[in-house]
């Protein structure tokens, strides 16, 4: 049975704080501010919250095995040395406007795709980093690239196009990098807000931030609705489990007024949340490049 409320673990005040990462190496949540071309890392033990800037937007992070951060970022992949603030390019010819949400796979792949202009629906592209540094366009005629997350086993890719408001899964070939035999898992156009980032609990759950809808939803692996995790600010945009026993959800939020001229925020929008709910998540795995 799960339950717990989503408490402030930081105040943070970004304008979309997103792609949170536990890095079990130093105990901390690595997460972005898109917006403000930021990265992050959190320390909870001590509360600091530290950051670098890269002056464009970052829309994801990874940790990378060697040491250093991986991002997707501009419209591109980026290595970066651990807290540092120089940018190594490997890649950086998406199409599109920016990238935007970007994970690793259970082999040390990196996925991540791009948002198109308003302009041009499935303008957008999702692509695949190997470890080698061969990028490949995985999945084109995407329109807002967004949450990625695999099964514990590997086997299966979950994955959201914001605007077609649904979580689809994919079947996963873990030696290849390849996916097949797109379907439709959950159907959120009768839901509050839409799917954004998402995460996959130790048990197999789909935990999806609701952009605009002010919740994180648990769904099993079968796609049926079982939690609904409500916080008190509208724009929920990722979360991820972290602490030492990865039993804590940390959720990121963004700043309503940043994207919305006009809109009121409230109190502690944009902030990290944190909720201990009696279910763990999979460590992060690093890019292998
Ligand atoms: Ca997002």
């Amino acid at each position: 049975m799960m339950s717990g409320d989503a408490e402030v673990a930081l105040d943070a005040g970004a304008l979309l704080a997103e792609s949170p990462v536990w890095d079990g190496r130093e105990g901390v949540l690595r997460w972005v501010d898109i917006l403000r071309g930021e990265v992050h890392r959190y320390d909870p033990s001590g509360g600091l919250d530290t950051h670098s800037a890269f002056g464009e937007p970052v829309g994801a992070v990874a940790l990378r095995e060697g040491g250093g951060l991986l991002l997707a970022v501009g419209r591109g992949f980026a290595t970066v040395e651990q807290d540092g603030d120089a940018l190594s390019w490997l890649w950086r010819d998406g199409r599109g406007d920016r990238m935007n949400d970007g994970k690793c796979d259970p082999a040390g792949r990196f996925w991540a795709g791009t948002m198109a202009d308003e302009r041009h629906p499935g303008g957008a592209s999702l692509y695949r980093l190997d470890p080698d540094g061969h990028v490949e366009e995985a999945l084109p005629a995407v329109t807002m690239s967004n949450g990625l997350g695999w099964s514990p086993s590997g086997e299966t890719l979950y994955y959201v196009d914001t605007p077609l408001e649904r979580v689809d899964a994919f079947d996963y070939d873990l030696s290849a990098g390849t996916i097949s035999r797109r379907r439709t898992l959950v159907d959120l156009r009768a839901a509050d807000g839409r799917p954004d980032g998402l995460t996959v609990d130790a048990d197999g759950g789909l935990w999806v931030a609701m952009a605009h809808g002010g919740a994180v939803r648990r769904y099993t692996s079968g796609g049926v609705l079982d939690h609904v995790l409500t916080l008190p600010v509208p724009m929920v945009t990722s979360c991820t489990f972290g602490g030492p026993e990865l039993a804590d959800l940390y959720i990121t939020t963004a700043s309503e007024e940043a994207l919305h001229p006009g809109a009121v925020d409230r109190p502690h929008a944009g902030g990290i949340f944190r909720a201990a709910l009696g279910v763990t998540g999979m460590p992060a795995t690093p890019y292998r490049g």
